[in-house]
């Protein structure tokens, strides 16, 4: 067997064949596996962790259920939507999807469809921003736009643009507006110029949603988005199929075109697997690390970002009715405040509500090594200054870090060159399915397409139509 990398030194270590190894009990990985448990295929999962979901996972706490962030899920893939309405059927349920801005100690909505036109804005507020916005749009006629701020503030006016847009997109991207180049599509020439102030709104709403989604109905799991996870495992059980938790791969090798050994470090010694299929839900810097030997730093750097989460459990209701607000004030630290009382389930107990706020990092940030309880007063005190809260009505809280996670991901970073090298560097290999994508549906439609090309033995539907480098949309325009 020729190896392009080094095998782990202990190659005396049993060794396991199977038909298809899944590693990662996340959404990809599970649904993976509920496509193979469907046609009677019993896939061998590994996860890390001693959890399921990976990043899709709720938390019980007490009479509370939260998720990991705010979680929103979206159906602009049908197969998902109706995969996701499959399992959980009338646990599925729509909620209002009201969200909010919070700026300046107050919440403006980000549709007209709650407060009409002024969104909650004062009179003066809006008349001083109407002044603006009818300023900006006379620089747009005799002036291009310099940088993504100049863009915005003459398409939407600096004031408007500041109160529902630029604070909670800098703070969730980690880069500053001044210092990004103008759209691509304006910079072609190919904007479309409308003044409408909805369009404008809309298209900010997108933009800080890295163009996610324009859906119109939007539903969560009565339990947390991990309802989807938690059944996929029900169902994969009940087919014989079993998570081997706390198994970790930590190295593979690879021969003629095929990834060859996976080595996994188990609760009980290290096993060395020899898959037909692997289907991987590792991010792509750790899949190419991984097969580099283990040797993580020969992943090439990329932005690593970290997400920092405080929980407040609360005695009382919510003072705000939105599922979330998105603070663009930037006197405050948190990027964002999802109320789980607003997501139309059972994840509160009736009058009281568990608020998660949300901190964006960059992975060196400096602030990362405060102590939970720092980071909980912090968040009392960002909430309580906005009267989001009264601190006395607090039972109980909980911080999470998710170290080396990007919450701003999209395919879109798939694109940079480095990523699309990586990618590049995993192609040849043919038994291998990479499943993991930026947005819970994408990851799901990835997984259950590696499912469907394992079965059929034809890998092309795959590559077309999960390709983690485009969006489901274009990847599948001629499907
Ligand atoms: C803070 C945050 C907020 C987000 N919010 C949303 C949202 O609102 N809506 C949305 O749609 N998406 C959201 N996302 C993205 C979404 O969570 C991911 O796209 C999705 O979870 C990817 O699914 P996955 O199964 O491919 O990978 P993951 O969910 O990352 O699961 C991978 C699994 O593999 C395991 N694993 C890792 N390494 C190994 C190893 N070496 N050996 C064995 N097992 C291993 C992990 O423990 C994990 O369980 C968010 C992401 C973050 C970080």
């Amino acid at each position: 067997m020729t190896s392009a990398h080094p095998l782990p030194e202990n190659n005396s270590m049993p060794i396991c064949r199977t038909h298809t190894l899944i590693i990662g009990a996340g959404p990809s990985g599970l649904a993976a596996a509920h496509r193979l448990a469907e046609a009677g295929i019993k896939p061998f999962i590994i996860e890390k962790s001693l959890y399921f979901g990976g990043l899709m996972r709720s938390i019980r706490r007490g009479p509370f259920i939260v998720d990991l962030g705010r979680k929103e899920l979206y159906s602009r893939i049908p197969e998902v939507d109706a995969f996701w309405n499959k399992l959980l059927d009338d646990d599925y349920r729509v909620y209002s999807h009201r969200v909010g801005s919070l700026y300046h100690g107050r919440i403006l909505e980000m549709s007209s469809a709650f407060r009409g036109i002024r969104r909650g804005m004062p009179f003066g507020a809006l008349l001083s921003g109407g002044v603006d916005l009818g300023r900006a749009w006379l620089i747009n006629g005799v002036r291009a736009p310099r940088n993504y701020q100049e863009y915005w503030y003459q398409r939407a006016g600096r004031r408007f643009a500041r109160a529902l847009a630029q604070g909670y997109w800098e703070k969730f991207r980690g880069q500053r507006w001044a210092e990004l180049p103008v759209p691509q599509v304006h910079a072609e020439g190919q904007a479309a110029r409308s003044h409408s102030f909805g369009a404008i709104a809309h298209g900010m709403k997108l933009a800080a949603q890295g163009g996610a989604s324009d859906q119109r109905v939007w539903r969560h799991p009565a339990r947390g988005s991990g309802q989807v996870c938690g059944r996929l495992i029900a169902d994969i059980s009940r087919a014989g199929i079993k998570v081997h938790f706390g198994s970790e791969v930590f190295a593979m090798a690879c021969a003629e075109g095929r990834i060859a050994d996976i080595f996994v470090r188990t609760p009980t010694g290290c096993v060395c697997f020899q898959a037909r299929n692997v289907i991987s839900s590792l991010q792509v810097e750790d899949l190419v690390a991984l097969l580099g030997g283990g040797k993580a730093g020969q992943a090439p750097p990329a932005r690593r970002r970290a997400v920092l989460l405080v929980y407040l459990f609360m005695d009382a209701p919510p003072r705000f009715p939105h599922a979330w607000l998105e603070v663009n004030d930037t006197a405050l630290q948190c990027g964002r405040i999802t109320n789980y009382a607003a997501f139309n389930g059972d994840m509160v107990p009736p009058g009281r509500t568990a608020l998660c706020i949300e901190f964006f990092l960059d992975g060196d940030d400096p602030r990362l090594d405060r102590s939970s309880d720092a980071w909980t007063r912090l968040a009392i005190d960002e909430c309580a200054r906005s009267s989001l809260i009264d601190p006395a009505a607090i039972r109980d809280s909980m911080v999470i870090r998710l170290d080396r996670c990007n919450a701003a991901a999209s395919w879109r970073e798939a694109q940079e060159n480095a990523r699309l090298r990586m990618l590049g560097e995993i192609r040849p290999y043919r038994n291998l399915y990479h499943v993991y994508r930026p947005g819970t549906d994408w990851a799901t439609f990835a997984g259950l397409m590696a499912g469907e090309a394992v079965l059929s033995g034809e890998r092309q539907g795959f590559d077309q139509r999960a390709d983690p480098t485009r969006s489901y949309a274009a990847a599948n325009a001629a499907a």
